[in-house]
Protein backbone atom coordinates (compact mmCIF):
# COMPACT_ATOMS: atom_id res chain seq x y z
CA UNK A 1 0.00 0.00 0.00
CA UNK A 2 1.06 3.55 -0.92
CA UNK A 3 1.00 4.41 2.36
CA UNK A 4 3.99 2.21 3.44
CA UNK A 5 6.32 3.65 0.94
CA UNK A 6 5.57 7.10 2.03
CA UNK A 7 8.99 8.35 2.75
CA UNK A 8 8.52 12.08 3.41
CA UNK A 9 5.59 12.06 5.39
CA UNK A 10 5.63 15.35 7.34
CA UNK A 11 8.37 16.69 5.80
CA UNK A 12 7.71 20.22 3.97
CA UNK A 13 10.45 20.95 1.03
CA UNK A 14 11.15 24.29 -1.08
CA UNK A 15 12.13 23.68 -4.48
CA UNK A 16 13.20 26.77 -6.76
CA UNK A 17 12.15 26.79 -10.22
CA UNK A 18 9.72 24.18 -10.14
CA UNK A 19 7.26 25.68 -12.50
CA UNK A 20 8.30 23.21 -15.47
CA UNK A 21 11.17 20.48 -16.46
CA UNK A 22 12.99 19.47 -14.05
CA UNK A 23 11.89 21.51 -10.98
CA UNK A 24 8.49 20.30 -11.64
CA UNK A 25 8.72 16.81 -11.58
CA UNK A 26 10.63 16.73 -8.34
CA UNK A 27 8.09 18.66 -6.74
CA UNK A 28 5.16 16.26 -7.56
CA UNK A 29 7.75 13.37 -6.80
CA UNK A 30 8.23 14.82 -3.29
CA UNK A 31 4.52 15.22 -2.55
CA UNK A 32 4.06 11.51 -4.19
CA UNK A 33 6.71 10.79 -0.95
CA UNK A 34 4.23 12.20 1.56
CA UNK A 35 6.28 15.77 1.91
CA UNK A 36 4.40 19.18 1.55
CA UNK A 37 5.88 21.32 -1.27
CA UNK A 38 6.66 25.11 -1.31
CA UNK A 39 6.53 25.79 -5.08
CA UNK A 40 9.09 28.32 -6.29
CA UNK A 41 8.36 30.30 -9.90
CA UNK A 42 10.32 33.67 -11.33
CA UNK A 43 7.82 34.65 -13.77
CA UNK A 44 5.15 31.66 -14.78
CA UNK A 45 2.46 31.47 -12.09
CA UNK A 46 0.61 29.60 -14.62
CA UNK A 47 3.56 26.84 -14.63
CA UNK A 48 3.76 26.86 -11.39
CA UNK A 49 -0.28 26.31 -10.50
CA UNK A 50 -0.25 23.61 -13.07
CA UNK A 51 3.28 22.17 -10.38
CA UNK A 52 0.85 22.93 -8.02
CA UNK A 53 -2.59 20.91 -8.81
CA UNK A 54 0.06 17.69 -9.46
CA UNK A 55 1.72 18.18 -6.05
CA UNK A 56 -1.85 18.02 -4.66
CA UNK A 57 -3.14 15.13 -6.89
CA UNK A 58 0.04 13.61 -5.88
CA UNK A 59 -0.47 13.57 -2.41
CA UNK A 60 -4.28 11.87 -3.09
CA UNK A 61 -5.54 10.42 0.52
CA UNK A 62 -2.61 11.52 2.53
CA UNK A 63 -4.00 14.80 3.58
CA UNK A 64 -0.92 16.52 4.94
CA UNK A 65 0.23 16.93 1.62
CA UNK A 66 0.05 20.41 0.63
CA UNK A 67 1.43 23.18 -1.24
CA UNK A 68 1.56 26.51 -2.64
CA UNK A 69 3.75 29.03 -5.26
CA UNK A 70 5.72 31.62 -3.93
CA UNK A 71 7.10 34.18 -6.26
CA UNK A 72 10.76 35.04 -6.04
CA UNK A 73 14.22 35.30 -8.24
CA UNK A 74 16.77 33.06 -6.91
CA UNK A 75 19.49 34.96 -8.58
CA UNK A 76 18.36 37.87 -5.83
CA UNK A 77 19.54 37.70 -2.27
CA UNK A 78 16.67 39.14 -0.67
CA UNK A 79 14.27 36.84 -2.71
CA UNK A 80 16.15 33.66 -2.01
CA UNK A 81 16.07 34.25 2.02
CA UNK A 82 12.12 35.45 1.75
CA UNK A 83 11.40 32.00 0.04
CA UNK A 84 13.24 30.36 3.18
CA UNK A 85 11.35 32.67 5.09
CA UNK A 86 8.02 32.75 3.85
CA UNK A 87 7.85 28.76 3.37
CA UNK A 88 9.19 28.34 7.14
CA UNK A 89 6.33 30.95 8.16
CA UNK A 90 3.66 29.20 5.92
CA UNK A 91 4.17 25.74 7.02
CA UNK A 92 6.20 26.29 10.80
CA UNK A 93 8.78 23.87 9.49
CA UNK A 94 11.31 23.75 6.42
CA UNK A 95 13.45 20.20 5.72
CA UNK A 96 14.58 19.71 3.08
CA UNK A 97 15.73 22.77 0.56
CA UNK A 98 16.28 21.76 -3.31
CA UNK A 99 18.20 23.99 -5.77
CA UNK A 100 16.93 23.25 -8.87
CA UNK A 101 16.55 26.55 -10.73
CA UNK A 102 19.36 27.00 -13.34
CA UNK A 103 20.41 28.87 -16.73
CA UNK A 104 22.27 28.90 -19.11
CA UNK A 105 23.73 30.65 -21.85
CA UNK A 106 25.57 30.22 -25.16
CA UNK A 107 28.44 31.89 -26.61
CA UNK A 108 31.88 31.88 -27.60
CA UNK A 109 34.02 32.45 -24.90
CA UNK A 110 35.37 35.58 -26.41
CA UNK A 111 32.22 37.33 -26.17
CA UNK A 112 30.27 36.07 -22.98
CA UNK A 113 28.98 39.84 -21.90
CA UNK A 114 29.45 40.81 -18.30
CA UNK A 115 25.63 41.06 -18.01
CA UNK A 116 25.33 37.00 -19.41
CA UNK A 117 28.22 35.53 -16.79
CA UNK A 118 26.31 37.51 -13.79
CA UNK A 119 23.42 36.53 -14.93
CA UNK A 120 24.33 33.04 -15.10
CA UNK A 121 26.81 33.27 -11.41
CA UNK A 122 23.39 34.96 -9.76
CA UNK A 123 21.22 32.03 -10.49
CA UNK A 124 23.70 28.98 -10.39
CA UNK A 125 25.92 29.84 -7.82
CA UNK A 126 25.47 33.22 -5.49
CA UNK A 127 21.86 32.36 -5.40
CA UNK A 128 22.12 29.03 -4.29
CA UNK A 129 24.95 29.95 -1.95
CA UNK A 130 22.50 32.39 -0.43
CA UNK A 131 19.83 29.66 -0.12
CA UNK A 132 21.57 27.57 1.66
CA UNK A 133 22.63 29.89 4.09
CA UNK A 134 18.96 30.78 4.84
CA UNK A 135 18.11 27.28 5.44
CA UNK A 136 20.79 26.50 7.81
CA UNK A 137 20.40 29.58 9.74
CA UNK A 138 16.32 28.41 9.94
CA UNK A 139 18.08 24.69 10.87
CA UNK A 140 20.26 26.05 13.72
CA UNK A 141 17.40 28.37 15.20
CA UNK A 142 14.95 25.41 15.15
CA UNK A 143 17.56 23.09 16.22
CA UNK A 144 16.48 20.63 13.59
CA UNK A 145 18.82 18.57 10.72
CA UNK A 146 18.01 19.51 7.25
CA UNK A 147 18.74 18.00 3.75
CA UNK A 148 20.06 20.34 0.94
CA UNK A 149 20.00 19.39 -2.72
CA UNK A 150 21.52 21.09 -5.44
CA UNK A 151 21.22 20.40 -9.08
CA UNK A 152 24.18 20.78 -10.35
CA UNK A 153 24.99 18.97 -14.20
CA UNK A 154 28.00 16.26 -15.93
CA UNK A 155 29.36 19.41 -16.54
CA UNK A 156 30.55 20.05 -12.80
CA UNK A 157 32.93 17.41 -14.42
CA UNK A 158 32.41 17.40 -18.28
CA UNK A 159 33.90 20.54 -20.67
CA UNK A 160 31.42 21.94 -22.24
CA UNK A 161 32.36 24.48 -24.86
CA UNK A 162 30.58 27.55 -25.51
CA UNK A 163 28.90 27.61 -22.31
CA UNK A 164 32.14 28.47 -19.99
CA UNK A 165 30.23 30.57 -17.19
CA UNK A 166 27.79 27.69 -17.38
CA UNK A 167 30.53 25.13 -16.11
CA UNK A 168 32.75 26.98 -13.55
CA UNK A 169 28.81 27.87 -11.88
CA UNK A 170 28.23 24.29 -11.65
CA UNK A 171 31.92 22.92 -10.95
CA UNK A 172 31.72 25.52 -7.97
CA UNK A 173 28.68 23.85 -7.07
CA UNK A 174 30.69 20.96 -6.67
CA UNK A 175 33.06 22.69 -4.45
CA UNK A 176 30.55 24.17 -2.21
CA UNK A 177 28.93 20.86 -1.70
CA UNK A 178 31.75 19.62 -0.80
CA UNK A 179 33.34 22.31 1.38
CA UNK A 180 29.38 22.88 3.12
CA UNK A 181 29.49 18.26 3.72
CA UNK A 182 32.22 19.10 6.69
CA UNK A 183 30.95 22.11 7.60
CA UNK A 184 27.63 21.61 8.18
CA UNK A 185 27.84 17.50 9.06
CA UNK A 186 28.10 18.72 13.23
CA UNK A 187 24.65 20.57 12.57
CA UNK A 188 22.70 17.11 11.03
CA UNK A 189 22.26 19.19 7.83
CA UNK A 190 23.28 16.78 4.96
CA UNK A 191 24.15 18.50 1.33
CA UNK A 192 24.37 16.53 -1.97
CA UNK A 193 24.63 17.26 -5.80
CA UNK A 194 22.34 15.06 -8.26
CA UNK A 195 23.91 15.82 -11.75
CA UNK A 196 21.82 15.29 -14.38
CA UNK A 197 23.23 14.46 -18.26
CA UNK A 198 20.74 14.95 -21.08
CA UNK A 199 16.88 15.91 -19.93
CA UNK A 200 14.19 16.34 -21.88
CA UNK A 201 13.32 19.54 -20.75
CA UNK A 202 12.65 22.78 -21.92
CA UNK A 203 16.00 23.71 -21.81
CA UNK A 204 16.71 21.41 -24.43
CA UNK A 205 14.48 22.89 -27.15
CA UNK A 206 16.83 23.79 -29.49
CA UNK A 207 18.96 20.86 -29.27
CA UNK A 208 15.27 18.59 -29.32
CA UNK A 209 14.81 20.23 -32.49
CA UNK A 210 17.95 19.63 -34.15
CA UNK A 211 18.08 16.04 -35.18
CA UNK A 212 21.65 15.92 -36.24
CA UNK A 213 22.89 17.66 -33.24
CA UNK A 214 20.37 14.95 -31.25
CA UNK A 215 21.40 11.47 -32.81
CA UNK A 216 25.08 12.45 -32.09
CA UNK A 217 24.29 13.30 -28.43
CA UNK A 218 22.19 9.55 -28.02
CA UNK A 219 24.95 8.18 -29.24
CA UNK A 220 27.11 9.05 -26.72
CA UNK A 221 24.65 8.18 -24.27
CA UNK A 222 25.44 4.31 -23.36
CA UNK A 223 21.71 3.94 -22.50
CA UNK A 224 20.59 5.58 -26.03
CA UNK A 225 18.13 7.66 -24.58
CA UNK A 226 17.80 10.78 -23.34
CA UNK A 227 16.61 11.20 -19.09
CA UNK A 228 13.48 12.40 -17.82
CA UNK A 229 12.65 14.98 -15.54
CA UNK A 230 11.13 12.10 -13.44
CA UNK A 231 14.94 10.11 -13.81
CA UNK A 232 16.19 12.96 -12.08
CA UNK A 233 13.46 13.11 -9.57
CA UNK A 234 13.68 10.29 -8.48
CA UNK A 235 17.32 10.30 -7.50
CA UNK A 236 16.23 14.09 -5.24
CA UNK A 237 13.92 11.68 -3.54
CA UNK A 238 15.79 9.41 -2.34
CA UNK A 239 18.81 12.16 -1.40
CA UNK A 240 15.87 13.78 0.69
CA UNK A 241 14.51 10.48 2.59
CA UNK A 242 15.99 9.11 6.09
CA UNK A 243 17.36 6.29 2.89
CA UNK A 244 20.31 9.18 2.34
CA UNK A 245 21.00 9.82 5.81
CA UNK A 246 24.43 9.02 5.78
CA UNK A 247 25.27 10.36 2.10
CA UNK A 248 26.44 13.94 2.12
CA UNK A 249 29.43 15.90 0.09
CA UNK A 250 29.05 13.79 -3.03
CA UNK A 251 27.22 14.42 -6.61
CA UNK A 252 25.17 11.60 -7.66
CA UNK A 253 24.92 11.35 -11.76
CA UNK A 254 21.44 10.55 -13.21
CA UNK A 255 22.76 10.52 -17.12
CA UNK A 256 22.46 7.25 -18.65
CA UNK A 257 26.43 7.05 -18.37
CA UNK A 258 27.08 9.92 -20.51
CA UNK A 259 29.94 11.22 -18.06
CA UNK A 260 31.91 8.38 -18.38
CA UNK A 261 31.23 7.71 -22.60
CA UNK A 262 32.77 10.90 -23.86
CA UNK A 263 34.35 10.46 -26.90
CA UNK A 264 36.73 12.98 -28.97
CA UNK A 265 34.43 13.67 -32.40
P1 LIG B 1 14.24 24.54 -17.46
O1 LIG B 1 14.72 25.73 -18.18
O2 LIG B 1 13.14 23.73 -18.06
O3 LIG B 1 13.79 24.91 -15.99
C1 LIG B 1 14.54 25.76 -15.18
C2 LIG B 1 13.62 26.36 -14.18
O4 LIG B 1 14.35 27.30 -13.38
C3 LIG B 1 12.47 27.14 -14.84
O5 LIG B 1 11.28 26.85 -14.15
C4 LIG B 1 12.88 28.58 -14.66
O6 LIG B 1 11.78 29.46 -14.58
C5 LIG B 1 13.60 28.50 -13.33
N1 LIG B 1 14.45 29.64 -13.11
C6 LIG B 1 15.46 30.08 -13.89
N2 LIG B 1 15.98 31.20 -13.37
C7 LIG B 1 15.28 31.46 -12.24
C8 LIG B 1 15.34 32.48 -11.26
N3 LIG B 1 16.23 33.48 -11.36
N4 LIG B 1 14.48 32.44 -10.23
C9 LIG B 1 13.57 31.44 -10.13
N5 LIG B 1 13.48 30.45 -11.02
C10 LIG B 1 14.31 30.47 -12.07
O7 LIG B 1 15.51 23.63 -17.20
P2 LIG B 1 15.68 22.20 -16.52
O8 LIG B 1 16.28 21.32 -17.52
O9 LIG B 1 14.44 21.77 -15.82
O10 LIG B 1 16.84 22.58 -15.48
C11 LIG B 1 16.72 22.46 -14.08
C12 LIG B 1 18.12 22.33 -13.50
O11 LIG B 1 18.73 21.16 -14.03
C13 LIG B 1 19.04 23.49 -13.85
O12 LIG B 1 19.84 23.83 -12.73
C14 LIG B 1 19.91 22.93 -14.96
O13 LIG B 1 21.19 23.54 -15.02
C15 LIG B 1 20.00 21.49 -14.52
N6 LIG B 1 20.36 20.56 -15.60
C16 LIG B 1 19.51 20.32 -16.64
C17 LIG B 1 19.90 19.43 -17.62
C18 LIG B 1 19.02 19.09 -18.79
O14 LIG B 1 19.50 18.41 -19.71
N7 LIG B 1 17.77 19.49 -18.84
C19 LIG B 1 21.16 18.83 -17.57
C20 LIG B 1 22.00 19.12 -16.50
C21 LIG B 1 21.59 19.98 -15.52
Amino acid sequence: MRTKTMKLEGKVALVTGSSQGIGQAIAIRLAQEGASVVINYRSHPEGAEATLAQVKAAGGKCHMVDGFTLQGDTGSLADVQRLVSESVDHFGQLDILVNNAGIEKNADFWNVTEADYDAVMNVNLKGIFFAIQAFVQHCMAVSHPGKVINISSVHEELPFPHFAAYCASKGALKMLTRNLSVELAPLGITINNVAPGAIETPINTKLLNDPTKLNALLQNIPLKRLGQPADVAAMVAFLASADADYVTGTTLFVDGGLLWNYQEQ
